[in-house]
């Protein structure tokens, strides 16, 4: 509920009366809003490549084309602001997905430890060019899920990838995953000593188009979706996910999944 106040007053005469308006802001009208300022972000963040791009191509019309030092350079630079707006339309064509009413997953059984291997295993070698070390702590216990393969892949590469892209340039550092049982659900961690995220900021990392830093997420070439999409996927998975970071000091990314025997597989 909001209230809004209107005092009822002749120019310095006294104070007749008071209007108090009560407005219902209702669920139906916070989605709207979001609604609204999604198309504005989304507008936005299109924007801004889609400007780049034209004054580099302008600069080459007008003869930058021709000298050989500089052509190239521009020619990268509207190549990268290409890339970027592709992979904003790919996740915002992905979430557009998630957001469907008819939205499914193709569930299979999975032994979680040997998957999760797999991903870290991809990652490994774009992670030493970044001198960044994986250390990892899976338990070797079968630890049978259901999950969307390929979703959950997402999920994966959306949080490792941002470990490595927060990591201090150039030093990197250790990434440390872990997998453990707890309870009914397994429990999946990514922490890097990257560069930390405050604490007033941490709530809001999931949010689309949410950045704490915005040049350095743009110069690192982040969307500002990455975890909104990891959010919602784990969320179609029934777990959950949080983070807990030291500013300065790392990250941790956590989420669960619902943890299920395989059948056939005794305690
Ligand atoms: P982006 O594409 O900008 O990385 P994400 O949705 O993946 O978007 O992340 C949102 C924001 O959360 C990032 O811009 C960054 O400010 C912060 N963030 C995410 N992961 C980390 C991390 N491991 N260390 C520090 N900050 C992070």
């Amino acid at each position: 509920l909001e209230a809004s106040f209107s005092v009822i007053q002749e120019e310095n005469g006294p104070i007749n009366g008071l209007i108090t308006v009560l407005h219902d802001v209702t669920e139906q009208e916070k989605i709207e809003q979001e609604r609204r300022e999604f198309v504005a972000n989304v507008s936005h963040e299109l924007r801004t490549p889609l400007t780049t791009m034209k004054s580099y191509l302008e600069a080459l019309e007008d003869g930058a084309i021709t000298d050989p030092e500089i052509a190239p350079r521009f020619l990268g630079v509207t190549q990268n602001e290409t890339e970027r707006m592709i992979r904003l339309v790919n996740d915002l064509l992905q979430l557009s997905k998630i957001d469907s009413r008819d939205y499914r997953l193709t569930l299979q059984w999975v032994d979680f430890g040997q998957f999760l291997h797999s991903v870290i295993d991809r990652f490994e070698m774009i992670a030493e060019e970044k001198n960044i070390e994986f250390s990892r702590a899976i338990t070797a216990h079968p630890t049978y899920v259901q999950i969307d393969r390929d979703k959950m892949t997402q999920v994966l590469d959306n949080i490792i990838s941002n470990a490595m892209k927060y990591s201090p340039e150039g030093e990197g550092g250790n990434v440390v995953i872990t997998l453990l049982h707890q309870g009914h659900n397994v429990r999946v961690s990514i922490s890097d000593q990257g560069m930390g995220i405050p604490r007033e900021n941490q709530a809001k990392i999931f949010d689309r188009f949410y950045r704490v830093d915005k040049a350095r997420a743009r110069s690192v070439g982040g969307t500002g979706l990455g975890l909104a999409i990891a959010k919602e996927l784990v969320h179609a998975h029934r777990g959950e996910i949080w983070v807990q970071s030291e500013y300065g000091e790392g990250t941790t990314i956590y989420f669960t999944l619902p943890y299920s025997t395989f059948k056939g597989e005794e305690e």
